[in-house]
């Protein structure tokens, strides 16, 4: 080794040490900053929903809070330090370098949705409440516990900022832009642009909608950060998830599609699928909650979908998918699936169980 060398050997090293310790020092949200790209966490919480986004400044929006206390719809909210999803949403939040929730939208007021909020509030603060207007007294037939867990919420919700956007609003994030293009039971009216062209694969009037009291009135978004598209619609089924897609295609295409309602056999109408053309569809399913036979199958014929799911399903009859792309294969693992866009529309999912990371180029 030359004199030479070795002083640009030194230069090089030192570098590499100030590049160390710089990523050491970094405060999560500018490392963040620094990686400009939108990060998705699928969260398992056993068959509800919990879908945290982090936008690229590092702005968090979670989209549901899973199950209260030991996750089950009779559960009531306990100790956080023991509540299942919020400490699973905790853990995503802790991944992601984010410390706070700052806006946390409850798609509709069942407890595999909102019941993990009370105990969630107390891990991580939470900044603006996003919702729709309260439950009918009908909704504690089909789901008892609905209005207290609901009044629990409210009494929280009145703590902080309070949002109930209409169709057609967009939310307040800063970099991306987030449409609600369901809620109350309305839907969009005119066409996201470029969407609206009609849709041939409509039938009838869809599936009918396994609850339609609560389900039917989920607060639905679709996201665009530059090229990238995602829709996540919550538990939207019946006629207002038929309404999106069908006779015309409303809310266009996207690149990635929470499937509606977990998977569940109202979800299976196939002229949905052909509107939004996902490249990735996320199946949260539990073991035992969602993940039907025939929305797996309806999925499983278009050759232009990847569908991954949260949870091998024990559905009776279900086909699931590979297990390259299952999270989680029973109920002793709870792993995330991780989605990473890029604003030119291409994107990676991260299987959080193996690690393995799926390469999705940007759409032709
Ligand atoms: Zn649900």
């Amino acid at each position: 080794m030359t004199r030479g060398t070795g002083g640009t050997t030194r230069a090089v090293w030192a570098l590499v040490l100030l590049a160390a310790v710089g990523t050491l020092t970094l405060a999560p949200t500018l490392a963040r900053a620094l990686a400009r790209t939108l990060d998705i966490y699928f969260i398992d919480v056993e068959g509800g929903q919990s879908t945290l986004i982090v936008t690229p400044s590092g702005e968090s929006l979670l989209i549901d809070t899973g199950f209260p206390g030991d996750g089950t719809f009779a559960s009531k909210p306990g100790n956080p330090a023991q509540a299942r999803d919020p400490q699973r949403i905790l853990a995503a939040a802790r991944d992601a370098g984010i410390t706070r929730i700052d806006y946390l939208l409850l798609t509709h007021f069942h407890a595999d949705h909102d019941g993990g909020v009370v105990e969630l509030a107390q891990l991580l603060p939470i900044g603006t409440f996003i919702d729709h207007a309260p439950p009918f007294a009908a909704a504690e037939v089909g789901v008892p516990g609905t209005l207290a867990m609901y009044d629990a919420y409210a009494a929280l919700r009145a703590t902080g900022r309070h949002l109930q956007p209409a169709v057609g609003d967009r939310l307040p994030l800063k970099g991306v832009d987030v449409t609600v293009v369901a809620s109350e039971g309305k839907t969009l009216r005119t066409p996201l642009a470029p969407a609206g062209a009609a849709n041939s694969a409509c039938v009838g009037t869809g599936v009918p909608a396994q609850d339609s009291i609560e389900n039917t009135r989920s607060t639905g978004v679709r996201l665009s950060y530059g090229q990238f598209r995602f829709l996540d619609v919550g538990d939207l089924s019946g006629a207002p998830l038929f309404a999106l897609t069908c006779p015309r295609n409303l809310v266009g295409e996207a690149d990635v599609y929470l499937v509606a309602h977990h998977g569940g056999s109202d979800a299976s109408d196939s002229a949905t699928y052909r509107a939004v053309n996902p490249r990735v569809a996320i199946v949260n399913n539990g073991a035992r909650k969602g993940g039907a036979a025939e929305t797996l199958a309806t999925l499983a014929r278009f050759a232009s979908i990847e569908t991954w799911q949260l949870h091998r399903s024990e559905a009776p009859g279900a086909e699931n998918v590979a297990d390259a792309r299952l999270a989680n294969r029973d109920e002793t693992t709870h792993a995330w699936i991780k989605l990473s866009a890029q604003d030119d529309g291409s994107f990676t999912v991260t299987n959080g169980r193996t690690g393995a990371v799926t390469r999705y180029p940007r759409r032709k």
